[in-house]
């Protein structure tokens, strides 16, 4: 017997929907690329994806079609995640921090009929315009006033115009919820990227996952600031829990650096944020040399690479946010887990909360996950054995866009199909997981595995270190051992054995890194982590030679 419950698709148009309808006063505020501040509510920004939706109609975009971005987090690509999906496109958002090679690949591998772009990226447009296959058109994001005077771009079109030729009467059509919504490629740390896609059903479920008070906590008293960009896994789904709960938008644009962050987040009120660790970086930085405190600002979400517990600590201790550590991947929508204590654990001595938190945290309902051994079975939950952490969901992918790689998943005994994620992890008795490991950056010494990230959170914890890497160099006795590379804060004097003896007590003896080598900067890949590879290329050998 079915229960007799209406049947009504989950679609992202029905977020922007209740947006209008229900909190149409709330505010969006962005930082532009042209140079100002704009702001306009929730009720301006359904009227004008309306709009756009007719445009796209305009333009001929036809159901399922890729309609591709490369802009900032701003009001316009907010109005395009809705116009797009919406209208039963697909949005397709391109990372402009990729080389035009691979932005290349990925626009043709994609099929993109239209391509959107903030006026930071015309020279990266231009330079990929004439060799893309199938965009029939190009779009400014912009004004008729900020339109290029000359550019190479055949018939571009711009933003304004497109918006002002339409009205904002528009009815969202209604389809299955299973429809594609977005199509994301994974950044490609590893061979050619893979296109990750979305459907309305799968965004919508993420989204109630998120804004859960044990998770994101999205709420309309809030003020969200997505550092995240939105070409990174959708913002990790902030632009979509932001409309489902009313929370106030601010989109920081261009404007990524600890200055220009840091005045938004005090001029707008700003209570939450989220982005990669590498991010806040420059805006600790830049708050701690100026004196400056954060008179609004309560929570932060930091994911996208492990959280060092040094940067915690600062931004709970010294600046009263708390910093909810997260947990996952493009091929998760991107939300997997977060370190949220429970109730009883709250009673647990000062040191042990920390400890819980630095891990990456507990499963949102939704989200399945085991670690297995390299027999495939099961591994303990006791907080100590690790192994390759699988995960299942209705926001998990089941295979990459056009079946790009063969079948993804490892089926058990039971014939469910776990993804397996490529992260070495532990997960406690209370279902805390912990990343020890990425499985390729795992130092192999001796046999024995060694993690990288606690090696690395040590180096980041010392006073004068500003950023370390740990990777596995090559040896001749011990096959691999871990090596440091790092940069030093700014003016400081560090030497080798003076950090190397900073491992003393904190660590196995024999995990302590063989050598320090000091770097002006680390390679940082297109969503801001360090490119252990690349550092594997350049000094692999440094400990044979
Ligand atoms: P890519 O694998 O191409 O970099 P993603 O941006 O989807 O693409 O990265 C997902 C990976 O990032 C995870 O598999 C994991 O290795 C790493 N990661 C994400 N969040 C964390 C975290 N909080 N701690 C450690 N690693 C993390």
């Amino acid at each position: 017997m079915n229960g007799s419950m209406m049947q009504q698709p989950l679609l992202i148009s029905s977020l922007l929907v209740h947006a209008e309808r229900h909190h149409g006063e709330q505010e969006v505020v962005s930082r532009r690329v042209e140079g100002d501040i704009h702001r306009y509510t929730y009720r301006d920004m359904a009227a004008r994806s309306r709009r756009m939706a007719n445009a796209l109609a305009t333009l001929g975009v036809a159901d399922s079609e890729r309609v591709a971005t490369l802009a900032w987090n701003g009001y316009r690509h907010m109005e395009l995640y809705y116009a797009v999906s919406g209208s039963g496109a697909v949005l397709h958002t391109l990372n402009p921090r990729l080389h035009p090679d691979q932005l290349l690949y990925i626009v043709d591998h994609a099929e993109d009929a239209l391509l959107f772009f903030d006026l930071t990226f015309l020279p990266l447009v231009e330079a990929i315009a004439s060799r893309v296959k199938t965009v029939r058109r190009f779009v400014a994001m912009t004004d008729r006033a900020h339109m290029p005077a000359s550019t190479k771009i055949p018939d571009l079109l711009c933003y304004e115009d497109l918006i002002d030729a339409e009205n904002d009467r528009y009815v969202w059509p209604s389809f299955d919820e299973n429809h594609a919504s977005s199509l994301c490629y994974t950044s490609g740390t590893t061979g050619n990227p893979k296109g990750v896609l979305y459907s309305h059903r799968s965004t919508l479920l993420h989204t109630y996952a998120i804004a859960l008070p044990d998770s994101l906590g999205c709420s309309s008293a809030d003020a969200i600031l997505p550092v995240v960009p939105m070409f990174h896994v959708n913002a990790w789904g902030l632009p979509y829990a932001a409309c489902m709960t009313g929370s106030k938008l601010v989109f920081p644009g261009p404007g990524l650096d600890g200055k220009s962050l840091y005045e938004l987040f005090e001029s707008e009120r700003v209570t939450v944020s989220a982005g990669v660790p590498t991010v806040w970086q420059g805006l600790l930085g830049y708050v701690e040399a100026n004196d400056l405190r954060f008179s609004t600002m309560r929570r932060t979400v930091i994911g996208g690479s492990a959280c060092p517990p040094a940067m915690m600590t600062a931004f709970q201790e010294r600046y009263d946010v708390r910093v909810l550590h997260a947990w996952g991947m493009t091929e998760m929508s991107p939300v997997g887990t977060v370190a949220i204590l429970k109730g009883r654990q709250l009673e647990r001595s000062a040191e042990e909360r920390f400890a819980l938190q630095s891990k990456q945290g507990r499963a949102v309902f939704g989200v399945d996950m085991k670690i297995v051994g390299a027999d495939g079975a099961e591994l303990p939950w006791d907080g100590k054995t690790s192994g390759e952490l699988m995960v299942r969901g209705p926001w998990v992918v089941s295979e990459y866009f056009k079946g790009e790689g063969g079948n993804p998943l490892v089926e058990d005994a039971a014939g469910h199909g776990w993804f397996p994620t490529g992260d070495v992890a532990t997960i406690d008795a209370d279902g805390f997981m912990q990343i020890t490991d990425r499985s390729k950056d795992v130092i192999k010494s001796g046999g024995e595995w060694i993690g990288s990230i606690d090696l690395e959170n040590i180096a980041m914890a010392h006073p004068k270190v500003a950023m370390a890497a740990c990777i596995a160099a090559q040896h001749p006795k011990w096959d691999e051992r871990p090596l440091l590379v790092v940069v030093k804060k700014p003016g400081a004097e560090l030497e080798r054995d003076e950090l190397l003896s900073f491992y003393e007590g904190r660590i196995a003896k024999w995990w302590t890194p063989d050598d320090v080598v000091f770097v002006d900067a680390i390679p940082l890949g297109a969503t801001g982590k360090m490119l252990k590879n690349r550092l594997r290329e350049q000094y692999g050998r440094h400990l044979v030679e």
